[in-house]
């Protein structure tokens, strides 16, 4: 199924803080990590956007390493496999991640970027924007 940001039904701000965690919950969550700018950059780089773009955004993932490699599955594992798995084009996903809307979603299942292992398990993730959570859609 395509993801064309115009036709995505956002939720209202309001519903959106009941079901995602808001960033200061998620900073204190040991069970997530903030994304770093070096995965920022691999961001910018799979979504063809300057250096710079994602400078202001906060993408949590649910901590998890790969159940084959064992690398720690990150931001960019999350955006390569919306775009190769769930075929999300790379303008909406920057939107997602940098629009007005207030989205949520089911977490995908995760392919790593290291060794594309399709982890069994779906991890969540969220922004201020954008909450992927086993309980939500
Ligand atoms: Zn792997």
């Amino acid at each position: 199924m395509s993801f064309e940001y115009d036709l995505v039904e956002g939720v209202s701000e309001e519903e959106f803080r009941q079901k995602v965690k808001s960033v200061n919950e998620l900073k204190s969550d040991n069970d997530y990590r903030l994304a770093s700018q070096d995965e920022l950059q691999k961001v910018e780089t799979i979504l063809d956007v300057q250096k710079g773009t994602l400078n202001q955004v906060k993408f949590f993932v649910e901590k998890a390493n790969c159940q084959k490699c064992d690398a720690e599955l990150g931001m960019n594992d999350v955006v390569k496999t919306t775009i190769e798995d769930a075929g999300h084009s790379k303008s909406a996903i920057l939107h997602t991640l940098v629009g007005s809307k207030y989205i949520v979603d089911r977490p995908k299942n995760i392919h790593c970027a290291h060794c594309s292992e399709v982890q069994e398990i779906a991890g969540s993730y969220a922004s201020a924007l954008y909450g992927c959570q086993s309980n939500l859609a």
